[in-house]
């Protein structure tokens, strides 16, 4: 059977790494028709909309899409894409496996590091509700809702159930921001006493910070707002090798995008160094998420030997090698 996928190469390092992507998925063997879409900056200024709709109704005809990073111009400029694209599919779960990979040289190699980060995606300081009161004084509104709350909460404890997992920890501000993360909190809370199977904790997010470098071995699947789930993503992939090899999904009802945690990378595109890994790796959860369970294994194995064989790594893990060099590594590491 062949499945429809959007394929978003995006802007920056995007095009790069979604070919690369393209070309590992279809060395597994499994039938996929991509249907290409163009979104990055030049598109956006053209059409006049942050999220043009040729985008949105390709992903609407196949629910699954594969996307690179798309650049957000900083204090200025059109708002950023990616979260417009995740409001309008509804695509609350951001869904984020930090795992080490072999032969990765970092500071944290003797410890085996393996935590899931399920990230609030459709709201919090997000909402791109800001607004300058008078000259001078802006304010910038933070929406957390019971019923955004929920449902991240719910879906990380589905998943600790289903894949077997033994903890949860919550990560807030509720001790400054009491309404706000409080409500975040206390629906993570509610959800926790419904899941007593699984262990629950809660921490302040600047302690989460500082034990996430010291025992980040310590911590299994973390839940957070939208906001402090952005930036302990970065954390937490700094600790493993880097955005290089970082995967994510974007999860909802009834859409699903798969995209790396790391953006457009500017200072390194269009240089052929760009580690693919991150793309190759959401693109196994893709795989998984369109049942095709084989195909996605294939590819995970094909990375972790590639890796363990450390003579074909991109720069930002240490190795010489180019991107097309990394890429043609895995697809033989496959047969
Ligand atoms: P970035 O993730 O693009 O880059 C941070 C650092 O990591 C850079 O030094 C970069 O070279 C390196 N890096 C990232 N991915 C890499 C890869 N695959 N291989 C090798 N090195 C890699 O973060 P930034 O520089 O803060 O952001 C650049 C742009 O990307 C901004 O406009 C930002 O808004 C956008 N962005 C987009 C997304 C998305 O599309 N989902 C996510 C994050 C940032």
């Amino acid at each position: 059977m062949s499945h429809s996928v959007t394929l978003i190469p995006g802007d920056g390092i995007g095009p790069e790494v979604a070919a690369a992507a393209r070309r590992a998925v279809d060395a597994t063997g499994v039938s996929i028709d991509w249907e290409t879409v163009e979104l990055n900056a030049d598109v956006i200024l053209k059409t006049g909309h942050s999220l043009p709709d040729h985008v949105v109704d390709s992903l609407e005809r196949t629910g699954v899409g594969l996307k690179g990073p798309v650049t957000t111009p900083v204090a200025g400029g059109f708002s950023s894409v990616n979260v417009a694209l995740r409001k309008r599919l509804d695509l609350f779960a951001n869904v984020r496996p930090v795992r080490s990979l072999p032969g990765v040289v970092t500071r944290f190699q003797d410890l085996k590091i393996d935590m899931v980060i399920f990230r609030e995606n459709t709201e919090d300081l997000y909402s791109g509700l800001e607004h300058e009161v008078v000259k001078d004084v802006v304010t910038s509104l933070k929406v957390i809702t019971r019923a955004a709350s929920i449902r991240i909460a719910e879906y990380a404890f589905k998943y600790a159930n289903d894949a077997d997992r033994h903890k949860v920890t919550a990560i807030h501000k509720a001790n400054i921001m009491k309404l706000a993360d409080g409500l975040f909190l206390r629906c993570c809370r509610e959800v926790a006493a419904r899941n007593p199977r699984i262990e629950y904790k809660e921490m302040i997010v600047d302690n989460a910070s500082m034990q996430l470098v010291m025992r980040p071995d310590t911590f299994d699947l973390l839940l957070l707002p939208n906001l402090y789930g952005d930036i302990v993503s970065d954390l937490a992939a700094g600790l493993v090798g880097g955005l290089g090899i970082v995967p994510g999904a974007n999860m909802g009802e009834k859409h699903a995008v798969f995209e790396a945690v790391h953006g457009s990378a500017p200072d390194i595109a269009g240089r052929g160094i760009a580690n693919p890994t991150a793309m190759m790796l959401s693109s196994v959860l893709m795989l998984i998420h369109l049942n095709e369970r084989p195909a996605a294994q294939r590819l995970q194995t094909a990375v972790e030997k590639v890796y363990a064989q450390r003579q074909h790594l991109t720069p930002d893990v240490g190795g010489t090698g180019r991107t097309d060099e990394f890429t043609d590594a895995v697809i033989a590491a496959m047969n």
